[in-house]
């Protein structure tokens, strides 16, 4: 019972290989073989004539899609959110909650738990807590009723689940370092975000072990030729990957090309950061218990901040590609090896190679997705290529 996929150009992402089957068995990748493979009786075949086969997209920052959100705290929502993502090419995940009570956080946090990974679409690799632990002058969209310092009886039952895989928190705030040390001795990645952090500040987060920042650009104290601060830490130091909103609103194009020239692609990665409303029409929604209004696919609070997004992480492979004048190979890792690196997961994920899991994406040559394969399964075709 193996998967062939055939016919294809893949990108591992660091080689390309023309003519070649990637074979996959029990959600594994067993080999990359030149030329095509005779299909055993039961194995599924994967035509990807004419067709980009890469690594499935891993988004490691957003909170919800299809009307769903991370705190719903509802298995019809993991599920659906997963379907959806896997539309856009997307393998894995990170559920990724808001500010908000201790008890809603763990609310998210326990659903996720009891959530099998969904016969259908992404699978979830564990939750991406954005805040509480911010700094309420860069709040962005988070509502300001639940900022507060590190408590250590609540981040000891986030760690304790071993299901809290990356935080974003404001690195000043006092008892930020036992805070960061505690998870990083549990397997917990840090991104600074929300943050005022001077850059001396953010050198010694990065010094803790913080190893990412949150939407660079959005939610923090900015650049100045003097006064570098958090935007100019995390730009200069080369231990911080940067997550970055490609949707061409929430950082201009310009700037976008500009950070990737800054870190590289093998130190930035894409998000979407979306919301709810992400592959619906504009309306009224709500995002952690404020009301959003979504315009032309741009959702804001009613102070006009900007509150998450509609992107997806095909549309913002394709908007860097533009951006930044990058080709497919030099942009795809910021969707697939950078952010597995990031999250301690290179080799397994975000890479087409053997021992890998079989977690793939079939692009048209638009860079639209044709195909989703996770672990070995195909859970999402376009119109297009059963056509
Ligand atoms: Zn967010």
């Amino acid at each position: 019972m193996r998967t062939l996929i055939t016919g294809g150009t893949i990108l591992t992402p660091h080689t390309t290989l023309a003519g070649h089957t990637l074979i996959a068995e029990a959600g594994t990748i067993t080999a990359l073989t030149a030329g095509p493979v005779a299909p055993q009786p039961g194995d599924t075949v994967v035509d990807a004539s004419g067709q980009w086969v890469v690594p499935g997209f891993i988004d490691v920052h957003v909170h919800g899609g299809v009307g769903h959100d991370t705190m719903d705290a509802t298995p019809e929502a993991i599920a659906d959110m997963g379907r959806f993502f896997a539309a856009h090419g997307v393998t894995g995940y990170l559920p990724t909650t808001m500010t908000a009570s201790a008890g809603a956080i763990a609310a998210a946090i326990d659903n996720v738990m009891a959530c099998d990974q969904p016969a259908g679409g992404a699978r979830h690799l564990g939750l991406h807590l954005e805040g509480p632990y911010l700094n309420l002058d860069y709040r962005g969209a988070q509502h300001p009723d639940h900022f507060r310092p590190p408590q250590p009886d609540e981040y000891a039952r986030w760690f304790a689940t071993g299901h809290v895989r990356l935080v974003t928190a404001a690195p000043e705030l006092d008892g930020a370092e036992p805070f960061v040390r505690a998870g990083l001795a549990r397997g917990v990645e840090f991104a600074i975000g929300h943050s005022g952090a001077s850059y001396q500040q953010v050198v010694e987060a990065a010094n803790w072990g913080m190893r990412q920042t949150t939407h660079a650009f959005n939610g923090m104290l900015g650049l100045h030729h003097r006064e570098p601060g958090t935007l100019g830490g995390v730009l200069a130091d080369e231990r911080i990957y940067c997550q970055i909103i490609v949707d061409g609103v929430h950082v201009h194009p310009a700037m976008v090309k500009l950070l990737v020239r800054a870190k590289g692609p093998g130190r930035t990665i894409l998000i979407t950061d979306a919301m709810r409303a992400a592959g619906l029409s504009d309306g009224e929604y709500d995002l952690g218990g404020q009301a959003v209004s979504v315009r032309d696919g741009v959702a804001r609070i009613a102070n006009g901040s900007l509150a998450g997004s509609t992107l997806t992480l095909d549309a913002a492979l394709r908007n860097v590609i533009a951006f930044a004048g990058l080709s497919l190979a030099e942009a795809l890792p910021m969707a697939t090896t950078v952010p597995a690196e990031a999250l301690n997961l290179a080799g397994r994920k975000g890479t087409l190679a053997p021992g890998a899991d079989a977690d793939v994406a079939l692009l048209n040559p638009d860079l639209t997705v044709s195909a989703t394969i996770v672990a070995g399964r195909v859970v999402y075709r376009s119109e297009r290529s059963t056509a």
